[in-house]
């Protein structure tokens, strides 16, 4: 049963009912050209609107339309995760709920995985409709992180993807609580392109990421995949230390072999500030490895399904 469906499409959803059913009729006339079977699985990420029963009900008529409704917000990240556990297809693309990468293009992504490539990724050429500080803060995200890790992360690339069933089944097999999809894809390897689209605007609905959410995202793919900023204590430390000795020798030789007396109170202040904030600065980037430590430790479950819907319970989750 499960082998005969040729590709599951993810849509992970946050209060979208303002977009939601036309994402899903798009999605299905996309589909449709492909003349191969399908599933959409949409993942309620604990929407407090009528995402969820919209799909629902289209469920109800047209069993190719899927539902995993979670128990509360998870973030997108783990609903993304839990689309890739529960999806039967050979294989599995990722697409955001708010039309904002173009479901037409998956058309285009399907014959680029037929000749051999395992992950088929989006990268953004431009970014239509978005506020400047966006643009600007996902761009010094992307370059950022390019610089910190080891594993090339593409830039400029969503969670926008095709991938293969054996590019799903490793990812399953990475059990981390904190995840960065998008790294983590790269992590696993294989044969991955890129297909460049301008990245429209939201059609309706406004933005599930904030700026808290984006800074979480962004440390979450910074430590997952480098320990770089636990290494700048070490090297900005020695410097300081290095430059703080030198000084303490000039100051030495001015009291003993000068009359001058060095002005004490705004440099002690100054310099104290500056130690004190860097310091703090370092046991808060320590905190931030040490806090996801706690969490893997835990051993939680990523995510709690409440109800799913056009899944048969011998499938869960799918895959192998
Ligand atoms: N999303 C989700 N859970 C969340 C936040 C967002 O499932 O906690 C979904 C959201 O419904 C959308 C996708 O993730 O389908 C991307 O979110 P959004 O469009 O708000 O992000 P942006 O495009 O502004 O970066
Ligand atoms: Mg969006």
């Amino acid at each position: 049963m499960k082998s005969k469906i040729r590709y599951s499409v993810i849509v992970p959803m946050y209060n979208e009912e303002a977009v939601i059913q036309e994402t899903c009729l798009r999605l299905k006339s996309v589909m449709n050209r492909t003349g191969e079977t399908y599933e959409l699985i949409f993942i309620n990420d604990g929407s407090r609107d009528r995402s969820a029963e919209i799909i629902r009900e289209h469920n109800y008529w047209d069993p190719t339309i899927k539902l995993i409704d979670f128990s509360r917000n998870f973030g997108h990240q783990i609903a993304i995760t839990a689309g890739m556990d529960y999806a039967a297809g050979d294989a599995v693309i990722i697409i955001d709920a708010d039309l904002q990468d173009p479901p037409e293009l998956i058309l285009e992504m399907i014959p680029k995985w037929q000749d051999g490539f395992e992950v088929v990724y989006a990268k953004r050429t431009k970014r239509n409709g978005e506020s400047k500080f966006k643009k600007w803060s996902a761009s010094l995200f992307y370059r950022v992180l390019k610089a910190s890790t080891d594993v090339p992360i593409p830039v400029d690339t969503g969670d926008f993807r095709l991938m293969d069933r054996r590019v799903v089944n490793e990812l399953r097999r990475l059990p981390e609580n904190n995840r960065f999809v998008r790294g983590l894809v790269s992590w696993v390897g294989f044969r991955q392109t890129a297909l460049e689209y301008e990245r429209d605007e939201r059609t309706a609905g406004e933005t599930k990421y904030p700026l808290k959410r984006m800074i979480k995202l962004s440390l979450d793919g910074i430590t997952s995949f480098s320990f770089k900023p636990l290494k700048l204590a070490g090297y900005l430390g020695s410097m300081l230390s290095g430059s703080g000795f030198l000084y303490f020798i000039y100051v030495l030789y001015m009291a003993f072999f000068t009359d001058v007396t060095m002005r004490g109170w705004p440099s002690i202040i100054g310099v104290l500030l500056i130690f004190n904030g860097f310091i703090l600065l370092m046991l808060g980037v320590l905190g931030e490895y040490i806090g996801r430590i706690y969490d893997e430790t835990k051993g939680r479950p990523l995510y709690i399904v409440r109800d799913s819907y056009g899944i048969a319970s011998q499938d869960w989750p799918a895959g192998q």
